[in-house]
């Protein structure tokens, strides 16, 4: 087994500062970013907005849906954008739908279908393929009243600004090609209680698939209100997962690993992508699942033990959210058009994109990473597998402060799969990371303990 060993480092000084280096920029991944419109976005949202409502309950018949009203008429219209993406790439997506009936439930009246829409672009490398990443929005929408199925809900920000991301990113991405898949999702019954994710995420789950990281966007418009700040969009993470056994949890326990979630994990490399790609927004990481009395789609990945994120803009206009349309003393409520910022949504697709597109270009994170503690030692031993899938051609190791937020410092292992560092282990977090020739940097796994 190769080893290195490092100890001349510490004296010199020599260990690398994360993230002053932002990394190598994938010229491919800058030309797409390029080609976000926010004009596109615009129209999106023009559309789903002219459906009048996009609520769970209401119509999905035929007559309805060729009228242009309804949550059918918004699946359908979901549906043909994919496939016109599809047919500009020459076919590379894979435009599907989920079909299932829910209910009756707390808010949902009566038996309902609900359809998710997604299209996949499948991985280039048959191993890597198997490796997912996914950009999710829910596409339907509410008023004031969740059992109203017929009055205006237009949801421009909440959410068709978040299925305007997925839509926008299956456009700017399907003209590329990467190792690993990318699924593009838009879900329905977020608002009857997050129905399409949770079935979207048992059936992930049921079927094995590997997926490395879901990125939701839900109201992500930019709410033009005076005291938005429209260079920063929040990420939110669970610390403790949602999905923790006994087991881990007397784990996270022992090791302070409370803060280092593999949602966690997907955050920080999201700022670690703001820093190396020009997005035009800075994404702020906000360490706890999501806002005060809300929840979102990606806690229903979460439940099933996936890494999940949630994208929400800075300041959040409640007069604009989950209200009917209306104009009480001088004050306008609803969800309207002309409160969304498209320069905006386009800055957060570049990220999102940005974000898909280097997990989807990078290896596999390393397999079975793992920190020797046999005896009690001062140094700090890490060995680990090679990342599945043979694209990696380097490892680094990762560390912080066990206070500080984000990753600190980096040692590059070369092609080892084993490294000791001067520093005891008790004081810091380590992490390891694969790369490939190009620099192209996997999610880091933090190490579990070996006795
Ligand atoms: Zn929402």
């Amino acid at each position: 087994m190769r080893q290195i060993l490092i100890f001349a480092a510490l004296a010199t000084g020599a260990f690398a500062q994360y993230p002053v280096d932002p990394g190598p920029r994938d010229p491919q991944i800058v030309a797409a970013l390029k080609q976000v419109s926010p004009s596109r976005i615009r129209s999106t949202i023009e559309k789903l907005v002219s459906l009048q409502t996009r609520s769970t309950l209401s119509a999905q018949d035929p007559a309805s849906i060729a009228a242009g009203h309804g949550i059918g008429a918004a699946r359908e219209w979901i549906k043909s954008e994919f496939e016109s993406y599809s047919r500009d790439c020459g076919g590379c997506l894979e435009v599907k739908t989920d079909t299932f009936t829910e209910g009756p439930a707390d808010r949902i009246p009566r038996p309902t279908e609900i359809t998710n829409v997604y299209a996949v672009l499948n991985g280039t490398d048959p191993e890597n393929a198997k490796r997912v990443v996914l950009v999710t929005g829910h596409y339907d929408s509410r008023n004031s009243d969740t059992l109203d199925a017929t009055a205006a809900a237009p949801g421009a920000n909440d959410d068709g600004s978040g299925t305007a991301v997925s839509l926008e990113c299956a456009r700017v991405l399907s003209k590329l090609k990467f190792p690993a898949t990318v699924i593009f999702l838009t879900v329905a019954g977020e608002e009857q209680g997050l129905n399409g994710s949770h079935h979207f995420a048992q059936m992930a789950k049921a079927a094995g698939w590997n997926i490395e990281a879901v990125l939701n966007n839900d109201i992500v418009g930019g709410d033009r209100s005076p005291q938005q700040d429209s260079s920063v969009v929040r990420v939110f993470s669970e610390g403790v997962p949602l999905a923790a056994g006994d087991a881990d949890l007397r784990l996270i326990r022992n090791l302070g690993g409370e803060n280092d979630s593999t949602s966690r994990e997907v955050a920080r490399y999201v700022a670690e992508v703001a820093r190396t790609y020009d997005s035009g927004v800075k994404p702020m990481l906000v360490f706890r699942l999501d806002r005060y009395l809300r929840g979102g789609d990606h806690s229903a990945f979460n439940r099933e033990g996936y890494p999940a994120v949630r994208f929400t803009e800075f300041r959040e206009d409640y007069n604009h959210q989950h209200q009917n349309v209306r104009t009480e003393n001088g004050v306008e409520y609803g969800d309207l058009t002309k409160f969304v910022n498209f320069d905006y949504i386009a800055a957060v697709a570049r990220l999102n994109a940005a974000t898909l597109a280097s997990l989807a270009s990078a290896p596999a994170p390393p397999a079975k990473v793992h920190l020797l503690t046999k005896e009690l030692q001062n140094d700090s031993t890490l060995t680990w597998e090679p990342s599945p899938g043979g694209r990696a051609t380097s490892y680094e190791v990762l560390w912080r402060a066990t206070t500080s937020a984000e990753w600190e410092h980096t040692q590059s292992a070369g092609n080892a799969t084993r490294i000791t560092l001067p520093l005891s282990k008790d004081n810091v977090i380590f992490a390891v990371v694969a790369a490939d020739k190009e620099g192209h940097r996997s999610l880091p796994v933090v190490p579990i303990p070996e006795r």
